[in-house]
């Protein structure tokens, strides 16, 4: 298994230093992700939920009140909740998280709110492999996959792709997929939903300086680091980056680690999609696209897949 020791340091050894952005979320990350989620500035979270609450009942009606629901990245489940309550007794819901702390947490207060629903967490990074969860599913109904916060837009456009044709195979042959998709939107509003004024966004990143420190013996001190969040057009994809203030060499797990003064750890990308080239990628994944929705502002879609040629 490649640990987060692996991945550091193999990332801080590339010519554009990178971290794969799942690290963000150890217990401080996913609480400090929760708190974006509230900013006003993060308009993701308010217009997904603002569509999910109108569209709920017709997305259950497609899938079948009954059936498994399988949740890439789950995290607090919150935005679920909106589906799970159009459930009938005897579905079941697969939730999945690299977070095993807070699948933990959330599993044991779900099933206390869903007493009739059969929930199987499954902790570890969907990325490795999703063959392993149809084996959590009720194999006599359907299966429906749940990929809510853009978390599909954290991925560069071919493992988007390769990502998507294995839910592709995961839905099977009448199965579905709901998926969230951050839009392009002015540049303003997608760089201010990055650089809250609280500074949330900016502990957020800076939090994965705390857990090489607390994890891998490394001496970051964060205030020689600064966040930055940037809007690339010719990519159409916001960049996080944790910014070193000074030329400095810094022990993480044993090795010395060089910053140049201004040279940049590659923290995240977050895609922003038109709504006909999402369309295009999921169809070129073996999906149809069944119905979509927008929210009032226009800043956010949900598209219900189908894995059914129509
Ligand atoms: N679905 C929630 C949370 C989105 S944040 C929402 O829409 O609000 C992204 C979540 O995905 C986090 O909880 C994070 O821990 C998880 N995550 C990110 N990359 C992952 C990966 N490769 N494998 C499994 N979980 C991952």
């Amino acid at each position: 298994m490649v640990t987060f020791c692996d991945d550091v340091l193999a990332g801080l050894q590339l010519p554009q230093k990178s971290i794969p952005s799942k690290y963000f979320y150890d217990r401080r990350g996913s609480e400090l992700f929760e708190e974006i989620c509230n900013l006003k500035e993060y308009y993701i979270f308010s217009s997904e939920v603002e569509i999910l609450t109108a569209r709920a009942p017709e997305l259950t009606q497609v899938t079948g009140r009954k059936c498994n629901l399988i949740e890439l990245g789950s995290g607090s489940s919150v935005k679920t909740k909106f589906l799970l309550d159009q459930l009938e007794s005897g579905s079941a819901y697969v939730p999945v998280d690299v977070s095993q702390e807070l699948l933990e947490e959330v599993t044991r207060d779900l099933r206390l709110t869903y007493p009739e629903l059969k929930i199987h967490p499954v902790a570890g990074d969907f990325c490795s492999s999703l063959g392993h969860l149809a084996e959590a599913c009720d194999k006599r109904l359907g299966n429906a996959l749940f990929f809510p916060g853009s978390t599909i837009g954290n991925f560069n456009p071919d493992s988007a792709e390769d990502i998507l044709r294995r839910c592709r195979e995961l839905a099977g042959k009448n199965g579905f997929m709901i998926i969230g998709v951050d839009l392009v939107k002015t540049k303003s509003v997608l760089e201010a939903a990055y650089n809250d004024s609280r500074g949330v966004t900016a502990a957020f990143n800076l939090n994965l300086l705390t857990r090489m420190n607390e994890e891998l013996s490394a001496c970051f001190d964060l205030s020689t680091f600064q966040h930055s969040a940037f809007f690339n057009e010719k990519e159409s994809r916001i960049e996080m980056h944790l910014v070193s203030l000074n030329s400095q060499t810094i022990p993480i797990a044993g090795q010395q680690v060089h910053f140049d003064r201004d040279e940049t750890i590659h923290t995240e990308n977050s895609y922003k999609y038109r709504p006909e080239d999402f369309i295009k990628l999921a169809q070129k994944c073996g999906f149809s696209a069944h119905l979509g929705w927008t929210d009032s502002k226009g800043y956010f879609s949900v598209f219900i897949l189908s894995s059914s040629s129509e």
